[in-house]
C-alpha cells in the first residue's frame, strides 16, 4: 500500500492541465468520495494496527498534495489570458451601447428616399477619377479655376489622377454608358483642397440628380425642386431662384428656400433676409451632352446638386462643420431622436 501512495504522489505532483474542464476531472479522479485518497482511506482500516500510523500519514500527504497542486492548477488557469475558460462567467454584464446613425447619414437617406418616390435611381461611382470624367466631360475649359491646384487634390505621379471635386463624375460615367432616359441621383463624398474651418472641409458629401429624356423643360425642373424642399422642410417652405453660373449647366440657377427657422420673417440665421441657399441647378449644356455621345436635338435634361452638410445644418442648426468628421459621441447621440 505505501508503495502505491508512493506511486500516487510522483503522479498527483507531474499533473498538467489547462482547461477547467481538465482540472475537474482530475479533482474527482483523486480528491471525489469515490476517488483515488477515498478509496484509500477505506482501505486504511484493513492495514495492520502497527503500519496504520506510517500509512495513515503517507495518505494524508497525499490528500494534501491533490489538494494542493488542483488549487495551483485552477490559480493558473484563471490568470492565463490566452484561455477563454479564464472567463468570469458569473461576472454582471456590462450594458451594451447602442451606436446611431450618423447626421449625414439620417439626411441623405432622408433626399434618397424624397427622390426615389419620383423614380430616380441610385448610382455610384470613383471617388478617385479621371480628369475626363471630372472636368472635360462636363465642359470645364483647360483654363477653369476648378482644376486649379487652390481646388483640387491631384495625384502626384499622375497629373491626369485626381480625387473628384463634385459627384458630377458619376452623372458623366453614367451619360457614357446608358442612353437615355435617365433617372439618377449620386450621392457621395467629394474632396477639395481647402483649409479645415468651421466653415470649409478638405472633404463632404453631395447629392446630385440628373434626368435626361425627351421634352425635359426648366418648369420640370422646378416642379421637382419645390416638391423636395417641401418634403424636406415642410409644406409652408417656399422657394426662389436666382440666376447663376456652372460650366455645366445652361441656364444655371441657385435655389433658395423661404428660411425655415424664422419662417422667412427674417433671423440672425438668414442674416434678415428671410432665404437661405440650399443648392445649384440648372439645365445639362448641350456641350455635356454631346461630349457624353447623347444628341443634343434629341434630348435635354436637367442637373441639381446639394452640399449634404448644408441641408443638414439647415434642418439642425450644426454650427461648425468639424463636428461631422470629429466622431465625439456627444455630439452624434443628439440625433438619437432623428432616426
Ligand atoms: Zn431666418
Amino acid at each position: 500500500m505505501i508503495a502505491k501512495i508512493e506511486q500516487l504522489l510522483k503522479e498527483v505532483e507531474s499533473l498538467k492541465a489547462s482547461t477547467t474542464e481538465e482540472i475537474e476531472a482530475l479533482r474527482i479522479k483523486y480528491l471525489s468520495k469515490k476517488g483515488e485518497v477515498s478509496q484509500l482511506m477505506k482501505e486504511l482500516r484493513d492495514v495492520p494496527n502497527e503500519l496504520k500510523k506510517e500509512v495513515g500519514m503517507k495518505l494524508n500527504e497525499l490528500k494534501d498534495m491533490a489538494q494542493e497542486k488542483i488549487a495551483i492548477l485552477k490559480a493558473q488557469n484563471e490568470t492565463s489570458d490566452s484561455s477563454a475558460d479564464g472567463l468570469d462567467l458569473t461576472r454582471t454584464s456590462y450594458p451594451i451601447a447602442l451606436g446611431t446613425r450618423h447626421p449625414i447619414t439620417l439626411v441623405k437617406n432622408e433626399i434618397i428616399e424624397i427622390f426615389s418616390n419620383l423614380g430616380f435611381s441610385i448610382a455610384e461611382g470613383p471617388e478617385i477619377e479621371d480628369d475626363w470624367h471630372v472636368f472635360s466631360a462636363l465642359n470645364f475649359a483647360a483654363d477653369h479655376p476648378a482644376r486649379d491646384m487652390q481646388d483640387t487634390f491631384f495625384i502626384e505621379s499622375k497629373p491626369d489622377i485626381v480625387l473628384r471635386t463634385h459627384t458630377s463624375s458619376v452623372q458623366t460615367r453614367v451619360m457614357d454608358n446608358s442612353k437615355p432616359p435617365i433617372r439618377i441621383i449620386c450621392p457621395g463624398r467629394v474632396y477639395r483642397n481647402e483649409a479645415i474651418s468651421y466653415r470649409a472641409h478638405c472633404f463632404f458629401h453631395q447629392l446630385e440628380a440628373l434626368y435626361i429624356d425627351k421634352d425635359v423643360s426648366f418648369a420640370d425642373l422646378k416642379q421637382v425642386l419645390l416638391h423636395f424642399a417641401q418634403q424636406m422642410f415642410g409644406e409652408d417652405t417656399k422657394i426662389r431662384l436666382r440666376p447663376s453660373y456652372f460650366p455645366f449647366t445652361e441656364p444655371s440657377a441657385e435655389m433658395d428656400i423661404s428660411c425655415n427657422i424664422c419662417g422667412g420673417k427674417g433671423c440672425p440665421f438668414c442674416k434678415n433676409t428671410g432665404w437661405v441657399e440650399i443648392l445649384g441647378c440648372g439645365m445639362v449644356d448641350p456641350n455635356v451632352l454631346e461630349s457624353n455621345g447623347i444628341d443634343s436635338n434629341v434630348y435635354s435634361g436637367y442637373a441639381l446638386g446639394m452640399g449634404i452638410e448644408r441641408i443638414t445644418n439647415l434642418k439642425y442648426q450644426v454650427s461648425d462643420l468639424r463636428l461631422f468628421s470629429e466622431n465625439d459621441t456627444r455630439f452624434l447621440k443628439e440625433f438619437e431622436s432623428a432616426h
